[in-house]
């Protein structure tokens, strides 16, 4: 087979064994890689009802065809399991060496259950895999524990790691790569400390196969050199997703005072430009010309890598206007290994609790001290943090009052950096997405905001699917970065080129549409064998967006209209092929190859 390896290497930390599986051509055309191969085997083979945080669980790094090429932006890898903090679907991507190396140690994905009986870390180098003993380093941060592995195996090792906050169970802890690239939100990072795992080290040394080396080397290449030709390129470069920060405030969408604003008044003292008085330099993930991780010292002089995500969470949402605050946030976020957007969600939402004497203790907005004693509570479980560590909709049962109105979250998973007031197409896209209140699946709030803003309508519920079939579908599967096309205007029609010659296979666009409709759809059903009660009334965004309109502002006022939101929600079933209560029907999982998913949920 060309394109794949054909194998998936297989851990069990319980019976301190591993295996290589092999799959068939079919199984890699109908999930391709990556979200689809996750997809499938946690469908497979995980019973209903596990717990996410016990040995029956299994952790899932999975590559995809695209995947450590010499094409661009090709060094990702998608982490994926058993939520626990949401109890259905989740994973992430990350970039990392680790995804390059394990396409050259000779698989596509490695599966991890069982559970070590003290803290380990697994070694892969190609066909030789060992279980290590990681005593030493747990209860180390992320930085110091890779520094060690980096220089006991060398540095061409990948390394996927946890923090402190892994090793705790906090349920929205990813896992991380290289200091400061992190996936897998949904709490990856704790069901790899669930097993007692600190770390995979992978190193490859062989060619990954290629149908057609000479030509893949050379669309690789031509690649590079389109990207480098955009117009919007050198506008990258200096400030990658940075950039943001200026459109959003100026769009209103910019997520302030817990989402209750989208305007911050001191948005200049954290957006792009800031960035690039401080900006000391760049890093980025392997195979990557437009490296997008901006580098500033923090207030202690260490070095924190930015990007808008994080500081819309940990800068305007908690009202901390001053950029050398947030990247220390940041930094002990990445080093603590608790996901930065989750950690800035849950902090603003304390912030209102204690502005509102729901809570005893005062934490004040833009408090930078508040700030690090919640993010450290949460990362090391202390007092009220062994709260905080479960997440914000938990939190919010515990809070009381009215505070479930605005925990931020969908799904159980925090909401990403994005107020919806006066965007009722995002804030359909968080509520559907497959993993909770996640921009991963579809970034619909730039066209949406370029286009319609205020419009409840079919087209823009179909510009919604098409992004989550390019975005949550394709790009999570093959598995590439999608910020060369969101972002610089890569075009689309690279990608069958590039599969042609990486598989041999002429693979259309439509058949890879199809194939993403067919990873959502199983996606849609794990959660759904998970909870009886799955469907319509899981789709819902937070309340506050419906009721408590935005108060500054060029939008003062805007509110997200129930009944718009609601003729949407019914137009992305029809336009999906599923049922007025958001499940596949039995004719959409059979038009997808998926009978015996619909048999084994009882759809008729
Ligand atoms: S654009 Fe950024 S996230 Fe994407 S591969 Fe490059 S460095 Fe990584």
């Amino acid at each position: 087979m060309h394109g794949w390896n054909g194998n998936i290497l297989r851990m069990d930390l319980t019976k301190k064994k591993s295996s290589v599986q092999s799959y068939d051509k079919d199984f890699a055309l109908k999930f391709l890689g990556g979200r689809g191969f996750a997809a499938k085997i946690l469908w497979d083979e995980l019973p209903k009802g596990v717990d996410p945080l016990s040995p029956q669980n299994k952790l899932i790094f999975a590559t995809g065809p695209l995947t450590g090429l010499p094409l661009t932006s090709s060094g990702k890898i998608v982490v994926a399991a058993k939520s626990p903090l949401t109890g259905g679907y989740g994973d992430g991507n990350l970039g990392t060496r680790a995804a390059v190396n394990l396409r050259k140690a000779g698989y596509e994905a490695v599966v991890i259950d069982g559970k070590a009986d003290n803290p380990t870390y697994i070694y892969i180098e190609d066909d030789t895999v060992e279980i290590k003993d990681a005593k030493d380093m747990w209860g180390l941060g992320t930085f110091a524990a890779e520094d060690e592995l980096v220089q006991t195996h060398g540095r061409s090792v990948g390394v996927l790691i946890i923090g402190q906050a892994g090793e705790n169970l906090v349920k929205f802890a990813p896992v991380l790569s290289q200091k400061g690239r992190a996936g897998g939100r949904p709490g990856m990072g704790a069901v790899m400390g669930s097993k007692n795992l600190k770390a995979v080290i992978i190193k490859g040394t062989k060619d990954i196969p290629i149908s057609d080396p000479d030509g893949l080397k050379k669309l690789g290449k031509e690649g590079y050199a389109d990207i480098k030709g955009k117009e919007s390129y050198d506008f990258w470069i200096r400030q990658g997703t940075m950039m943001a920060l200026e459109w959003a405030n100026e769009s209103s969408c910019l997520p302030t005072n817990n989402f209750r604003e989208g305007v911050f008044d001191e948005a200049k003292g954290i957006d792009g430009y800031r960035m690039e008085e401080l900006k000391v330099s760049r890093r980025g993930c392997p195979n990557c010309n437009m490296q997008c991780g901006n580098v500033i010292k923090d207030t202690e002089g260490e070095e924190a890598e930015l990007d808008y995500e994080n500081v819309g969470l940990l800068g305007s949402n908690i009202g901390l206007g001053d950029l050398q605050k947030v990247a220390l946030l940041n930094k002990l976020a990445d080093d603590w290994g608790v996901d930065t957007i989750s950690a800035g969600n849950i902090i603003g939402f304390i912030m209102e609790a204690s502005e509102k004497n729901l809570i005893t203790d005062k934490y004040e907005w833009s408090s930078i001290e508040d700030a690090r004693t919640l993010l450290e509570a949460m990362a090391f479980r202390k007092g009220f943090g062994n709260t905080l560590a479960e997440g914000v909709k938990y939190t919010s049962q515990k809070v009381g009052g009215d505070s479930h109105k605005w925990a931020m979250q969908c799904k159980g998973l925090e909401c990403s950096a994005y107020d919806c007031h006066a965007a009722p197409g995002m804030a359909l896209a968080f509520a559907t997405s497959s993993i909770g209140a996640h921009h991963k699946d579809a970034w619909l709030i730039s066209w949406e905001i370029a286009t319609d803003r205020s419009g409840y309508n079919k087209e823009k519920v179909a510009k919604l699917i098409e992004l989550q079939q390019i975005r949550g579908g394709i790009f999570e599967s093959l598995v590439t970065c999608r910020l060369p096309w969101i972002e610089v205007g890569f075009s689309l029609d690279w990608y069958p080129k590039l599969l042609k010659a990486a598989t041999g296979e002429d693979i259309t666009f439509d058949q890879l549409l199809t194939t993403a409709d067919r990873i959502y759809a199983l996606i849609r059903c794990f959660w759904k064998r998970e909870y009886p009660d799955f469907g319509r009334s899981w789709d819902m965004p937070p309340e506050r967006w419906f009721t408590e309109p935005l108060t500054k502002g060029p939008l003062a006022g805007t509110k997200v209209d129930r009944t718009g939101y609601d003729n949407m929600l019914n137009w992305y079933y029809e336009q999906r092929g599923w049922d007025a209560n958001g499940i596949p029907t039995k004719q959409k999982l059979e038009d997808l190859g998926l009978p015996d998913v619909a048999a084994a949920l009882n759809i008729v």
